[in-house]
């Protein structure tokens, strides 16, 4: 059974879509890029996955149950986004443990679940830091353990690393990686880069003007793509 069915879903920003019928199943545990040129509705239908953006049309479910018209925080998703915005008059701890305070969580298990969120991102020793004071990467660290101490059992990530440098960008990458087998978290992630989308992903979904292009396992992708914007990349990568 598929832990999430997009079906039919499109939006539309006043006479133009973003995303236009736009369907998919994503099983339990599987990590899928969305790839695709800016403006290809990517970040819009990660939007709506997670209640941040309402469908014109179609339906999104999660286990099954329809979730489309429900808001983020009672939808089992939790979003990254580009831009982390993290709270800078708060501390790491605090940025992290706010979605379960508001939750009304016991102080004890949010005390354990914020721990256990920032060991998952290697962070254990920043808990009192203030987050202005980390560097670009651990801010995005902090960012995806906001996310993961919701225990989703769906993770949404918009091209969380793009404005890391490409070192920083690789290493993070595997990190997603390695969290998203650990927890064996199905995860939607949204990059403009080919070729992150080429190493982590299990399925990779191309789209274009709100659409599916073309959608399969990396390696198919990679021997037999089918649009100008991956084939021109793979041709640079030879
Ligand atoms: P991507 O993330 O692939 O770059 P987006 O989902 O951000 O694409 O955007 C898809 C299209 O929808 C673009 O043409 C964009 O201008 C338009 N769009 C996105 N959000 C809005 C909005 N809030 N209002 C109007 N147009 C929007
Ligand atoms: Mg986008």
């Amino acid at each position: 059974m598929a832990r999430l069915t997009i079906k039919g879903v499109s939006k539309a920003f006043g006479a133009s879509f973003a995303v236009r019928d736009f369907s998919l199943d994503v099983d339990d545990g599987e990590l899928v890029c969305l790839l695709g040129p800016s403006g290809s509705g990517k970040s819009t239908l990660l939007r709506m996955i997670g209640g941040f953006e309402r469908p014109s049309a179609g339906a999104i479910l999660i286990d099954s149950k329809d979730v489309t018209t429900l808001a983020p925080e009672k939808r089992p998703t939790g979003m990254v986004f580009q831009s982390h915005a993290l709270w800078t008059h708060m501390d790491v701890f605090n940025n992290i443990a706010f979605g379960l305070k508001i939750r009304r969580l016991a102080k004890p298990e949010i005390r354990e679940r914020v721990e256990g969120a920032l060991a998952l991102v290697g962070l254990s020793n920043y808990a009192k830091r203030m987050t202005t004071e980390l560097s670009g990467g651990q801010q995005q660290r902090v960012a995806l353990a906001r996310s993961l101490v919701l225990e989703p059992k769906i993770l949404l990530l918009d091209e969380p690393f793009a404005s890391l440098d490409q070192h920083l960008r690789e290493r993070l990458r595997e990190e997603v990686r390695d969290i998203q087998q650990r927890l064996g978290i199905t995860t939607l992630f949204v990059t403009h880069g080919q070729d992150e989308a080429l190493t982590l992903a299990d399925r990779i979904v191309v789209m274009r003007d709100g659409g599916t292009e073309q959608i399969g396992p990396p390696d198919l992708i990679y021997r037999e793509p089918k649009t100008e914007f991956v084939a021109g990349f793979i041709g640079s990568m030879n």
